[in-house]
């Protein structure tokens, strides 16, 4: 059972909860107490009706209820701290659960990317939902089941027959809860679906409100977003619906046992096999005996909902990730020679080769350019260099260590990159430059946003640097957005630096100051450059040129530059 335990909750949540091991049993002693004390009132009924009323023996009910006061008072401490125990451990699961998701979204690798954006942050929602299960005061409803036999058993000792009543209940409530489970699975299996496309339809309206508005595009998602909330209000009614009926068909089930024990009840004491006050006590017990199922067929009824979002979170947490690798070779610095062997490569789910048998190699310290058409696959090339994806065949090596073997920490720290779409976060330019590292002091922070260009702007305002950007960078201009990811690119000294068209939204005055000041910066580094402005060239010692994939032309840039003039002359 230990076996099917585990592939029941993965490693990953049982970890945990069993942190909390101490505190659930903690809760299921508390439990204990509650359901020892349901019994006394009863017992107390039984006891006030059969010795007390007969006998008007008031000072023992002063006695007896002073002592059943204690029990109430005691009850209601136990309830408090068995819920305390429980929410405490749901916080600090909810907590290391929130934190192994985050990490594992860090470390996964794009190629495994799925679905929008939208669908990605619903992943949060669905821990939501496990941590509901698992973690709550539901779950704990469970420790009550067991005490459902010592309810029977008592109510067999002193009612005899009448715990037929309860028993007969117990099934029907049990069968009535399992009976739409295929229906809710079916139901969670859509609510969960179009639940992800209205958040990935919302997600991407916000993201992109300005161009929303700008190019009316507004309608087209209004439609996308009822089209979703209507398909999923229809699952949500429905598993709704059935929930419903499981729950309160335990609560009527619940009702029916009281009733019935009443009624045949008073059968049993016209032939004087009962009293009165044991009547009341087990109406009393029969009611208890069924209410912990009611829990039950509530905990039954989200059931479905939390598998499917088990078996989400579990397939994301089970993604190898990034350091698949057992042994990475680690490097704590580079040397910045990067080789490209026979590489071909086409994005996953797709068969379209971008690159194509794509060999070339970059020495250290030398600066290559990449350029070509639209599309040819010069940022693929980036990405591949950076280990983003794998190639689908041939090798990349970085320092003659193919960058699969290479722990990617080591890879990115020595690489220095800027993409082509920059993206920068919340916060101020500094902390986007730098990325809250401390080694950057302000010295050197202020040397970067020199070269980079940011001070050029940055410096025209007190504490410029500490400009606070909305997301994503809002608030500055694209030349700015791209100067801040030079500078990014730029920290921490990396020996390689790779740049995907980092000038394209600047003039040529701020493009020519660049390059004028990247001179020295580049010296002795390694230098990938891609791009399509002719100033960035003067940069670079060698130029590859890229054709739907293949390497048409590679060689000393004036060279090269020489014969394309005379080849666009030709033409
Ligand atoms: P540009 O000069 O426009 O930046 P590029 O040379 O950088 O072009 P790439 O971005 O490398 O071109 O893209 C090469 C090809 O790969 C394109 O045909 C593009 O459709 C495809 N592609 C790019 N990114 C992806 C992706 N994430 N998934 C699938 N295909 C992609
Ligand atoms: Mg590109």
């Amino acid at each position: 059972s230990g076996k099917a335990g585990m592939t029941l909750i993965p490693a990953w949540l049982s970890a945990p909860l069993a942190a909390h091991r101490a505190t659930y049993v903690r809760a299921g002693v508390a439990a204990l107490f509650t359901n020892v004390f349901a019994l006394a009132t009863a017992l107390y009924s039984m006891t006030v009706y059969n010795r007390i009323v007969p006998n008007n023996a008031l000072s023992s009910l002063i006695a007896l209820s002073i002592g059943m006061g204690l029990v109430l008072i005691f009850d209601f401490s136990m309830r408090m701290l068995r819920g305390w125990f429980v929410d405490v451990a749901g916080r600090d699961v909810d907590a290391a659960l929130a934190d192994a998701i985050f990490a594992r979204l860090v470390a996964m690798r794009l190629a495994d990317r799925q679905g929008s954006s939208g669908a990605m942050a619903g992943l949060l929602r669905e821990v939501e939902v496990v941590r509901e299960l698992f973690a709550s005061a539901t779950l704990v409803a469970l420790v009550d089941i067991p005490f459902i036999l010592l309810f029977l058993l008592v109510i067999a000792l002193i009612g005899g027959p009448l715990v037929l009543v309860p028993l007969a209940m117990l099934p029907l409530v049990v069968l009535a809860a399992l009976a739409i489970q295929p229906g809710l699975d079916r139901l969670a299996g859509e609510a969960q679906g179009q639940g992800f496309t209205r958040q990935g339809v919302m997600v991407e309206t916000i993201a992109g409100l300005e161009t929303v508005k700008a190019g009316r595009a507004g309608p087209m998602l209004a439609a996308r977003w009822q089209s979703a909330v209507a398909s999923g209000a229809e699952a949500a009614l429905g598993s709704r619906l059935l929930s419903a009926f499981a729950v309160q068909f335990a609560t009527s089930a619940q009702a029916i046992a009281y009733v019935g024990t009443v009624l045949w009840g008073v059968f049993l004491i016209a032939d004087g096999s009962i009293t009165s006050g044991t009547l009341i006590a087990v109406s009393i017990l029969s009611g208890r005996a069924v209410a912990p199922l009611t829990q039950v067929a509530g905990l039954l009824t989200r059931l479905s909902a939390s598998r499917m979002a088990l078996r989400r979170l579990d397939g994301f947490m089970m993604m190898p990730g990034e350091q698949a690798l057992a042994n990475p070779v680690r490097r704590s610095t580079l040397e910045g020679a990067i080789e490209l062997k026979g590489v071909s490569f086409a994005y996953p789910g797709s068969n379209a080769a971008v690159l194509k048998d794509v060999s070339f190699r970059i020495a250290p310290g030398e600066r290559v350019a990449i350029v070509g058409r639209v599309g040819s696959g010069k940022s693929t090339i980036a990405r591949l260099i950076l280990g983003l994806y794998q190639p689908t065949e041939g090798q990349v090596l970085v320092d003659g260590a193919d960058v699969r073997q290479l722990h990617p920490d080591d890879l990115r720290r020595g690489i220095g990159s800027m993409l082509q779409d920059v993206t920068l976060f919340s916060g101020s330019i500094r902390s986007n430059i730098t990325l809250d590292d401390p080694a950057i002091d302000d010295a050197e922070l202020l040397r970067l946003a020199k070269v980079s260009g940011v001070q050029d702007f940055a410096g025209q305002i007190p504490n410029g640097l500490d400009l606070v950007l909305a997301d994503r960078g809002e608030g500055l201009s694209g030349g700015q957005r791209q100067a801040i990811a030079i500078a990014r690119a730029l920290a921490g000294r990396p020996p390689v630096i790779i740049a995907d068209e980092p000038t394209s939204a600047m003039d040529i005055q701020s493009e020519n100051a660049l390059v004028a000041r990247l001179e020295a910066e580049l010296a002795g580094r390694s230098f990938v450059l891609v791009t399509h402005r002719q100033a960035m060239l003067k940069l670079v010692d060698r130029i590859i040129i890229l054709d739907a994939g293949r390497i048409v032309a590679q060689g000393p840039r004036d060279d090269v530059l020489r014969s394309l003039a005379v080849g666009g002359q030709a033409s």
